[in-house]
Parts: C-alpha cells; sequence; structure tokens
C-alpha cells in the first residue's frame, strides 16, 4: 500500500468533530506517506492514534507555513510523499496548506487533493438557504470597524450583483453576539440566518431566522460555546443601516436641541454608543444630502 504513493503533496481533509468523518482514502494516504505536516501535531496525534497510523509528523502551523512549503518542495523533489493536514476540516480553507500547496504546484510537483469534511459547505447544505449561489468569507476583521467596513463592502458586493446569495462566515464565540449586531444592521433587521452550531457533534444545532431572533436566542443563554458557521441570507435590495440613521438622528438631535458643536457631538455619540470618533464621523459625513468636511 505504501509503496504505491507517488511523490507529492497530499492535502488531506479531516473531521470537523466526529472522527468517524474520514475516508478510506484519507486513512490509506496517511498510513503511506514518509510525513505528515500538521497545523498542530498534538491535535492531529490524536487523530493519528485513534486510527493507529504511525507515520512521522511535522510541524507546519501558519507562522511556519512559508519555510514548511520551501522545505516540502526539498523533500518532494527528492522523492518523498507528504500530506498536510490542519486541526480539522480541509487545509487551506481558513487555515494554513494553500501556501504549501501553492509553491509544490509552482516547482511543477505533483499536489493531490484528498478530500474530507468541511464546515463551511457542510453548514451550507443543512442550513436551508440557496447553495446554488454562495461565497465563503472565512472570518471577518476582530476589530468592529474593519469588521462593520468588511459587510459594507460585502453589501455592496452583492447589491452590484443583483443575485441573492448565501454568505458564509467563520465566527469565535466569544464574538458572534457583536457580529449578529452588525450583519442587522448592514443587512437589515430582517436578514435571515442560520447559526450551524457543533457541526457533526454531540450537541450540533442549528438556529435558523432573522437576525435578531437568532442573536436574542444566543444572548439568552448563560454563555455561548463551540464551534461556529454563519450564513446570511444576503439580498440585493436591501434597506439596512438603522443604526447610521439613528447616529445621524442623535448628532442632529444633539447639535439642534442641546446646542452641542458638530466636534462635540461626535465626541458624545462616541463616548456614549462606545464607538470611535472616526467612526461616528464616517457616518455622520455620510448622512444623505451631505458632504463630508472639506469635501
Ligand atoms: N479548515 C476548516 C474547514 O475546512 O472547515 C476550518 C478551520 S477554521 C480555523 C475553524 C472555524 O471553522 C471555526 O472557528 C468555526 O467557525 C468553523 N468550524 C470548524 N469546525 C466546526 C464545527 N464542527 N461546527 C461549526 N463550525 C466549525
Amino acid at each position: 500500500m505504501t509503496d504505491r504513493l507517488p511523490p507529492g503533496l497530499y492535502l488531506v481533509g479531516t473531521p470537523i468533530g466526529n472522527l468517524e468523518d474520514i475516508t478510506l482514502r484519507a486513512l490509506r494516504v496517511l498510513r503511506g506517506v514518509d510525513r505528515v505536516l500538521c497545523e498542530d501535531t498534538r491535535e492531529t496525534a490524536h487523530l493519528l492514534a485513534h486510527y493507529e497510523i504511525h507515520a512521522p509528523m511535522k510541524s507546519c502551523d501558519e507562522h511556519k507555513e512559508q519555510v514548511c512549503a520551501a522545505d516540502a518542495v526539498e523533500r518532494i523533489r527528492a522523492g518523498e510523499r507528504l500530506a498536510m493536514v490542519t486541526d480539522a476540516g480541509l487545509p487551506g480553507i481558513s487555515d494554513p496548506g494553500a501556501r504549501v500547496a501553492a509553491a509544490v504546484a509552482a516547482a511543477g510537483l505533483q499536489v493531490v487533493p484528498v478530500p474530507g469534511a468541511n464546515a463551511a459547505l457542510t453548514a451550507l447544505v443543512a442550513s436551508g438557504l440557496t447553495a446554488e449561489r454562495f461565497l465563503f468569507c472565512g472570518f471577518l476583521p476582530s476589530k468592529a470597524g474593519a469588521r462593520r467596513t468588511e459587510l459594507e463592502r460585502l453589501q455592496a458586493m452583492v447589491a452590484a450583483g443583483g443575485e441573492p446569495l448565501t454568505l458564509v462566515f467563520y465566527e469565535a464565540p466569544h464574538r458572534i453576539l457583536e457580529m449578529l449586531e452588525d450583519v442587522a444592521k448592514v443587512w437589515g433587521v430582517e436578514c435571515g440566518v442560520v447559526l450551524a452550531r457543533e457541526l457533526t457533534k454531540l450537541h450540533e444545532e442549528f438556529l435558523r431566522g432573522g437576525v435578531v431572533d437568532v442573536r436574542a436566542q444566543l444572548a439568552e443563554r448563560e454563555r455561548v460555546r463551540g464551534e461556529m458557521v454563519v450564513l446570511v441570507e444576503a439580498r440585493p435590495s436591501v434597506v439596512a443601516n438603522a443604526d447610521e440613521e439613528s447616529i445621524v438622528a442623535l448628532m442632529e438631535r444633539l447639535m439642534k436641541d442641546e446646542g452641542l458643536s458638530e466636534k462635540d457631538a461626535l465626541k458624545r455619540v462616541a463616548r456614549e454608543r462606545g464607538l470611535g470618533k472616526s467612526e461616528v464621523y464616517r457616518e455622520w459625513t455620510r448622512r444623505p444630502g451631505r458632504r463630508a468636511r472639506g469635501a
């Protein structure tokens, strides 16, 4: 079995929770390679032990990927068979692997995909949302301003495309409430979402509905845990941004009714909303019928 594998890089999909979600071919490849490049050798050690596979492992996390890629090219040139795996799912999908694959392909060497589980597609097919057109967006930026900007960029893109599609995001449990709040601001409170949590695991769960309802269900919980995928029903004709309007309305009220200067009103809104002054200023200058200061 071992000597049937030709030299090359084997990108092997591994389970996203349920250890049974690994293909027979993946197991054969993992048994047949000279070395397994791992995002985290401790995680992969569990998987290999479970299937009694004794291949040597080498760490290839995102910080080492460039070095690892150069080393992989040399080894494959010398006739080695290398597998690349991550902690879960497909290498290269919000995980290390793509740079190693690119380097090996650029060197004219063999890159062999060995398909397996993937959280985004697993969530999508069970979501009930359209899977005909979808966009995988990975993780949003962790900083509030950048996250909002990225959601707005996506909204503009969908609007320009003129067709509804499903957006697929990965998100961490400690940011999920903020993220859904931003989705409501950018895509509107009516926007449909599906939150797929703990896929393939004992406590697998799908929350489906309007973004506000889904957020409220999560907010009621003492603690939100687990791995999650968020799917957003993105429509091109969204009338959203209730928050932007309220920032504008608040600015106007403070300036008109309380006689604050624009600068003081900006400061106050930023403080009250927990936003940066530049973010409030950006919203304020984007209000309909107005032009940015100095423009
Ligand atoms: N390479 C992986 C793949 O192919 O799906 C994704 C790796 S990414 C670093 C990890 C993120 O994927 C998690 O934070 C979560 O958003 C999502 N994820 C992974 N496993 C999951 C699961 N069992 N249920 C829900 N989401 C999962």
